[in-house]
Order: C-alpha cells, then sequence, then structure tokens
C-alpha cells in the first residue's frame, strides 16, 4: 500500500466517473483517491424530498459497484461535512479536497466556507464545475449583469461555451486504507411502511443515464419537436433526474445530439430543439445563483400580493389527482407513481393549480420538491415562476391553460389519460378530456358514475378563469 497522502475527492451531486472534472484532477496528481459522500441536509440548504432520497439510495449504491469494480471503495459517512472531513483527514492524512460545485446559493456558501476553514489549516480544496455548461456568473450582457431572458441568455452561452473533451475516470483506483463507513441501509432513504416506489420504473446511475441518452438519440430525437409535447408518447430524454444528480455531465447530452445531427441521423433542428431545454435547464441555474430568493419570493414583487387562497380541500385534490379534470389528475398521479411528469403536464396542473384553483405556487413547488425524481431547486422555482407569470421570462400570467383542450390537443387519443386514470379507459375520446359534458347513457356504458367512480369538476372553468383574471387586476402593480 501506498504511503502518499491520498485525495480526498468529495461526491455531491456529481455521481459519476466519467466526464467528472474533480476526479480527473484528482487523478492528475498522481495519488491515491478516497472518494467519500456525506450524507449532510442540514447545511446544504433545503433537506431532501422522498422522491430525492429514494434515487440517491440507488445512485450511491450504483456508484459504490462502479468504484469497486475499479478496486476502488465508496466511503460513506453521515454529519456535518465540515466536521466528517475534518476527521477524515485527521484518519487519513489527506492534506486535498478535490470537488463538483453545486451552485445553488445556500451549498454555494456553506461549501466556501468550507473551504475557507480548510485552506487556513493548510488543506488544498480545489473545486471544478461538473454540473453546468457554463459556471454561473460566466455568461453576462454587454453591461456586464445577468441575463434576465432566455433567447439572449442562450445565444451568449453557445457562442462562449465549448464542451471539453470526453473522459473516461480512472481505469483503476490505488488501495486507501480501509476507513469506517456507515451502512447505507441504515440511512433508510428507500420509504418504508409505506413503500410508495414500487411504480418508480428507473435505473438510477452512470449506466441508466447512459442508456437513457443512447435510447433517446437513436429513437425520439430525430422527431423531438413534435414528440416532447405529446405526454401519451416516450418520446423525451428522461434525462432530468440523471442531470440532477450528475449521473451524466449535461455536456455529454449536447455533443450526442450534435453528433447524431452531424452522422445524419437526426436534422439540426431537433438536435437543437433538444439542446435548447438544456440551456432552459442551465438558464434557470444561473438564475437562481444571481437571484437567491427565486425559490420562495416572486422575481416580480408585485406578484407577492395576488390575493391567494388558502383552500385545503381543492389542494389536496390536486396533489392526490382528484380534481376532475382528466389531464390534471392524469398529471398528479403519473407523478405520485413514477416520480416524474411529463413538461407539458406539469404547465397544465401548475396552471390549474395557480390560477383555476388560485393557490400560491410555493404549495405547488412544495409537493413537485417532495414527490419529483428530478426535484431541483433552480429549475422547479424557475418553472414554477414561468407558469405563475412572476418569473424572469415567465408566460403572461392572463395566458390561462384551458385543461379541457390542452388534453384534447396534447392527448388526442386519449392514451395518457386512459393510462393513467383506468376509470375513464372506456370513455371515448369525444368525451375523455370533459366527462361531465358526456350524456348519461355515454357515462353508463363506459362505467363512469360522476361523484363516485371519478369526481365532478372541483371548479367551473369559466368561472375559475374569471377569477384568476380579477385577481390578476387586484395585484399592487406599484410594488
Ligand atoms: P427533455 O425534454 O428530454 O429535456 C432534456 C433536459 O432539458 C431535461 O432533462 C432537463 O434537464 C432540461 N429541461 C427540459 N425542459 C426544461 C425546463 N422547462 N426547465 C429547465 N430544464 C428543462 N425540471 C427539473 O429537472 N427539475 C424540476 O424540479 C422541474 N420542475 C418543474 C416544474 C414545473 C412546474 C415545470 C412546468 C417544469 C419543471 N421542470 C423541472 C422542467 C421539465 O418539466 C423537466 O426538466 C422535463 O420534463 C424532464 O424530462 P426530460 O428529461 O424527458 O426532458
Amino acid at each position: 500500500m501506498t504511503t502518499e497522502p491520498p485525495v480526498i475527492l468529495w461526491f455531491r451531486r456529481d455521481l459519476r466517473l466519467a466526464d467528472n472534472p474533480a476526479l480527473e484532477h484528482a487523478h492528475a496528481t498522481g495519488r491515491p483517491i478516497l472518494p467519500v459522500y456525506v450524507l449532510d441536509e442540514a447545511t446544504e440548504g433545503r433537506p431532501l424530498g422522498g422522491a430525492s432520497s429514494w434515487w440517491l439510495d440507488k445512485s450511491l449504491r450504483a456508484l459504490s459497484r462502479a468504484l469497486a469494480e475499479r478496486g476502488g471503495r465508496l466511503v460513506l459517512r453521515r454529519g456535518d461535512a465540515e466536521t466528517e472531513l475534518r476527521r477524515l483527514i485527521q484518519e487519513t492524512g489527506a492534506d486535498a479536497v478535490f470537488l463538483n460545485r453545486l451552485f445553488e446559493p445556500a451549498a454555494f456558501a456553506r461549501d466556501a466556507d468550507i473551504a475557507h476553514a480548510l485552506n487556513a489549516d493548510g488543506v488544498n480544496v480545489k473545486g471544478y464545475n461538473g454540473a453546468l455548461l457554463c459556471r454561473p456568473g460566466s455568461v453576462r450582457t454587454g453591461s456586464g449583469g445577468p441575463y434576465k431572458v432566455f433567447t439572449p441568455f442562450f445565444r451568449a452561452l453557445m457562442a462562449s461555451a465549448e464542451a471539453p473533451p470526453h473522459t473516461l475516470g480512472p481505469r483503476q483506483f490505488q488501495p486507501v486504507p480501509n476507513l469506517e463507513s456507515e451502512d447505507l441501509d441504515d440511512w433508510r432513504l428507500h420509504p418504508t411502511l409505506p413503500d410508495w416506489s414500487t411504480g418508480f420504473d428507473w435505473t438510477p446511475g452512470e449506466d441508466g443515464a447512459r442508456e437513457a441518452l443512447s435510447r433517446f438519440t437513436s429513437g425520439p430525437l430525430g422527431d423531438y419537436a413534435r414528440l416532447r409535447d405529446i405526454p401519451g408518447q416516450n418520446g423525451t430524454s428522461r434525462l432530468s433526474p440523471h442531470l440532477h444528480w450528475g449521473e451524466i455531465s449535461p455536456w455529454r447530452a449536447v455533443t450526442a445530439a450534435r453528433d447524431a445531427a452531424s452522422r445524419g441521423k437526426v436534422s439540426e433542428a431537433q438536435a437543437e430543439k433538444f439542446i435548447a431545454e438544456i440551456g432552459w435547464r442551465e438558464f434557470s441555474a444561473h438564475l437562481l445563483a444571481e437571484f437567491p430568493q427565486i425559490t420562495d419570493t416572486a422575481f416580480r414583487p408585485e406578484y407577492d400580493t395576488m390575493p391567494w387562497r388558502k383552500d385545503e380541500g381543492a389542494l389536496e385534490a390536486w396533489r392526490r389527482g382528484r380534481t376532475g379534470y382528466p389531464i390534471v389528475d392524469a398529471g398528479m398521479r403519473q407523478l405520485w407513481s413514477t416520480g416524474w411528469m411529463h413538461n407539458r403536464v406539469r404547465m397544465i396542473v401548475a396552471s390549474f393549480l395557480i390560477k383555476h384553483l388560485l393557490i400560491d405556487w410555493r404549495e405547488g413547488e412544495a409537493w413537485f420538491w417532495d414527490t419529483l425524481v428530478d426535484a431541483d431547486q433552480a429549475s422547479n422555482a424557475q418553472n414554477w415562476q414561468w407558469v405563475a407569470g412572476s418569473g424572469a421570462d415567465a408566460a403572461p400570467y392572463f395566458r390561462i391553460f384551458n385543461p379541457i383542450t390542452q388534453g384534447q390537443k396534447f392527448d388526442e387519443d386519449g392514451r395518457y389519460v386512459r393510462l393513467w386514470v383506468p376509470e375513464l379507459a372506456r370513455l371515448g375520446d369525444r368525451w375523455l378530456h370533459a366527462p361531465w359534458t358526456a350524456p348519461p347513457e355515454v357515462l353508463r356504458d363506459a362505467g363512469v358514475r360522476l361523484g363516485h367512480t371519478y369526481p365532478r369538476p372541483i371548479v367551473e372553468h369559466d368561472a375559475a378563469r374569471k377569477r384568476a383574471l380579477d385577481a390578476l387586476k387586484s395585484i399592487d402593480k406599484t410594488k
């Protein structure tokens, strides 16, 4: 065994060996690498939601296996990150900690404090960007400020950012002393009593991420611009949780799309559409880094004077997928069953909560935070504020999604609603998205008893729309 002090590789949301800048740099030192994960929810900002905990559990197991296959070992610790890092430094004589940065403000500040404290004790802390195409703060307007509008931001990002070379990580890890490591089972990240995750059809980890990307680029990417709006089809990449947990680098997704286009497998336009969506992820992260308040305060302050309603019954009907609007209920049930919801439907259910029910977007954001496997502070807040009309580059508030016509347009053949709202499965396409309009004999033949087998609408669309527009008129535009 080598006597050289190891370099601590502090894994966080970069749970991969390929394209991992901190790992590459640690490897380049020629010293043994000590891979560590510290479960420290107290100082990183917001505690993990249930679905995120589920994912983390599996992703750490996958990373552990991948390291073991290369002779390494993932050390697991739980508690205050700085205390645990100091313990490891003491136990091993390590004098360097390498990490990929987290850009959420609370985590970023916590990391800066740790780096400062360890540096003062002679430990070299080195941080890299493995999470985003570009470090927040590096894409600026002509006058040096942050972009608040997506299109010019994305243009500037793409003009300045360059893909780093693809790397696979070290083939072999040098052994490091046998250190105490916690048992992942003891962390109880997987739900029990009840185990609500039985429908979670995901393969967390780097291999799962690579497979998702390859399935996508060799299939749906070719028709992405159309398919991405059809929730009944598997037409998007489903990379969001893999990207969130850093199981794949965003550059990998971008270069895979570009490669598919340059080999003539897909058109440039389809590849660009997909890359623009990765751009929205980037925009969200940069916005949050610049405007930390957007997780709980309206970006446009006047929207915080909206006369939100407190209606626990309606909120609960929304959460459980029992609003009486089939496309909304299908989305909320897909979320509960699988930990994910199609983007088009996320917009519909968010609009329904905010506008039809006039319930504060922060309630929806919190539910998504707990139930999404891709729950991400930046993307979640940015998108909720986009729908609420209060965001930086948001949809205007008065544009209110009609859940009936949205269903008819984007789930024309009813495949999505029939899958997630099986009690309506036998209702014909004509009535599926508005079952209360169906004649009694049609409902009877389809086995639907409104108010019994499926709820009646909890609000009436036209009245709810009017109430939402009146609320908009009442907000204080001088704020
Ligand atoms: P694809 O269509 O394959 O897109 C590729 C990647 O681009 C995604 O994996 C994602 O990283 C990124 N992306 C796509 N659309 C967006 C978008 N609108 N904003 C930011 N990034 C995007 N996404 C999250 O990752 N975490 C969240 O917590 C989250 N909350 C959302 C809340 C609401 C109310 C809405 C309307 C959207 C939210 N999104 C969130 C964005 C989007 O719905 C998901 O990223 C997308 O559905 C993931 O599926 P996919 O990987 O198949 O996407």
